[in-house]
C-alpha cells in the first residue's frame, strides 16, 4: 500500500500546482460562444511573453510538443529540402528521425551523447554551403535526456557570421518557461514547447512560435500538412477561436500557470531554476557521481542526468525508488539505459522537493548496490541553498 505523497521528479510531465489543477476543474464551455475570445487571446499575449518575443505569432495546437515540431517542418519547409541537424541525446535522434520520415534531405552530425549542439561543425557546414541548400538549422535548445543546454546564440551567430538564411529552429520543449529563452533576440525563427513541463499543465498543447520569416516560408512552402495548417488556425485564432475542439479545461489551466509565472516573474522563476538546478548537482557530485553533460557550461536547469557507478544498473534504482519510497525519477533513454537516472527538477519545485529527491536517489542507489554514505548529497545541497557553500563558483 502506498501512503503519503507521491514524488515525482521526472522531467515532464511535471507537477501541477494546485492553483492550476482547481482552475481547470471548470465545466464544459460553448467553443464557439461569442465570449469565447476572453479566455483564449489573452492566453496568446502570455505565452508570446514567455517566448519573449513581439514581434512573433504564437500557436496552440491540442497535441504535443512533438506535435509542434511536425507543424514547424511542414509548414515552413519544402519536401527535399537539405536541412542542418545534430544527433546528441534522444530528443534530437527522434528530431531527425521525423525529419527523414517528413522527406527532408537531413544532414546530421553527431556527436557524443553528453556533448552540446556542434556550433563549431555547423558553423564550418554554413559557411561552406555557398549555393544556400541548407533550408534550417536544428537547435534541441536542452536535450532532456542527456541534462545539456546548448547555445542557442552560438548558433545564431554561426548563421549571421557567413549571412546564411536558414531558417532557426529550435526544440525549447523542457526550456522554455524554465530557463533563459528569447525568440525575438536570439533571431528564433521555429521555437517549440509543450504545455506539460515549464507550464505545469498537462500534456495536450503543442505550443509553437513562428516569426515574420517563418509565416512568410508558410505561403509558398508545399510540404503537406492539413491538421497543422498554420493558414487554418491564423484565420480562426483571430477571434480566439480554433480550427477544431480546443482543449478549453487546459486553456483554463494555462490561465493559472501563466498567472503564476507573471506574479513570480519569468525572471525569478528562472532564476529559480538556475539555483535549484545547482544544488541538486551539488547534491549529485556530494555523492560522488557523475554527469552525462560533458562540461558545466552545458549543465540542464532543468534536468540533471546522473551516471550510476560501473557494476551497478541504473533499472534497479529507478525500480527501487517507485516501489519502496514512492518516488518517480526519469530514466535513462536509448542508449543511456540503464547506465543513467535523471532527476527532473522543472516547474512547481522549491529546496525541501529537491532535499527529498536527492535523499530518496541515495537510498535508492545504496539498495541498487552503490557505496553511499548517506547524507552527503542532501548536506552539499543544503549548504548551497543556504548561502554556506565553500565554492559557489563550482559552475565554472
Ligand atoms: N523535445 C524534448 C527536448 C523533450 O524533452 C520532449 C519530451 O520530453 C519532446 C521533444 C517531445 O515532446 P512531447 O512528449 O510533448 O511530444
Amino acid at each position: 500500500m502506498r501512503t503519503g505523497q507521491t514524488h515525482l521528479f521526472i522531467p515532464g510531465p511535471t507537477n501541477i500546482p494546485e492553483r492550476v489543477r482547481q482552475a481547470m476543474n471548470v465545466p464544459m464551455q460553448d467553443m464557439r460562444a461569442p465570449d469565447f475570445g476572453e479566455l483564449t487571446l489573452g492566453l496568446f499575449d502570455g505565452l508570446k511573453k514567455v517566448l519573449r518575443t513581439e514581434s512573433g505569432r504564437v500557436f496552440m495546437f491540442p497535441g504535443s510538443g512533438t506535435g509542434a515540431w511536425e507543424a514547424a517542418i511542414t509548414n515552413t519547409l519544402n519536401p527535399g529540402d537539405r536541412v542542418l541537424m545534430a544527433r546528441h541525446g534522444q530528443f534530437s535522434t527522434l528530431w531527425v528521425e521525423m525529419a527523414q520520415r517528413l522527406g527532408l534531405d537531413v544532414e546530421v552530425v553527431d556527436v557524443p551523447w553528453g556533448a552540446g549542439a556542434p556550433v563549431k561543425e555547423f558553423a564550418r557546414r554554413l559557411g561552406a554551403d555557398r549555393e544556400g541548400r541548407i533550408k534550417a538549422v536544428f537547435v534541441t535548445h536542452n536535450e532532456t535526456a542527456t541534462g545539456v543546454t546548448s547555445n542557442v546564440v552560438a548558433v545564431r551567430q554561426a548563421l549571421d557570421e557567413c549571412f546564411h538564411d536558414a531558417l532557426l529552429f529550435v526544440d525549447g520543449v523542457s526550456s522554455i518557461g524554465s530557463i533563459d529563452f528569447r525568440m525575438d533576440e536570439w533571431g528564433v525563427d521555429l521555437a517549440v514547447t509543450g504545455s506539460q513541463k515549464g507550464l505545469m499543465l498537462p500534456a495536450g498543447l503543442g505550443i509553437l512560435g513562428v516569426s515574420d520569416k517563418a509565416m512568410a516560408a508558410a505561403e509558398t512552402t508545399t510540404m503537406r500538412r492539413a491538421y497543422f495548417e498554420f493558414a487554418d488556425m491564423v484565420k480562426m485564432n483571430e477571434g480566439g477561436y480554433f480550427p477544431y475542439t480546443p482543449p478549453t479545461q487546459l486553456f483554463h489551466g494555462l490561465r493559472a500557470s501563466l498567472d503564476l509565472i507573471f506574479e513570480e516573474g519569468l525572471d525569478n522563476v528562472i532564476a529559480r531554476h538556475r539555483r535549484l538546478a545547482e544544488g541538486v548537482r551539488r547534491g549529485v557530485h556530494g555523492m560522488g557521481l557523475e554527469l552525462v553533460a560533458e562540461h558545466p557550461s552545458l549543465y540542464s536547469d532543468t534536468v540533471t542526468a546522473i551516471r550510476v557507478p560501473e557494476g551497478v544498473d541504473a533499472r534497479d534504482v529507478l525500480r527501487i525508488a517507485y516501489e519502496r519510497y514512492n518516488t518517480s525519477f526519469g530514466s535513462g533513454l536509448a542508449k543511456l539505459n540503464g547506465k543513467v537516472f535523471r532527476i527532473g527538477h522543472l516547474g512547481d519545485l522549491n529546496e525541501g522537493m529537491c532535499l527529498t529527491a536527492l535523499s530518496v536517489a541515495e537510498m535508492a542507489l545504496a539498495e541498487a548496490g552503490t557505496q553511499v554514505e548517506f547524507g552527503r548529497g542532501p548536506a552539499a545541497a543544503m549548504a548551497w541553498f543556504t548561502g554556506q557553500a565553500e565554492s559557489p563558483a563550482l559552475r565554472v
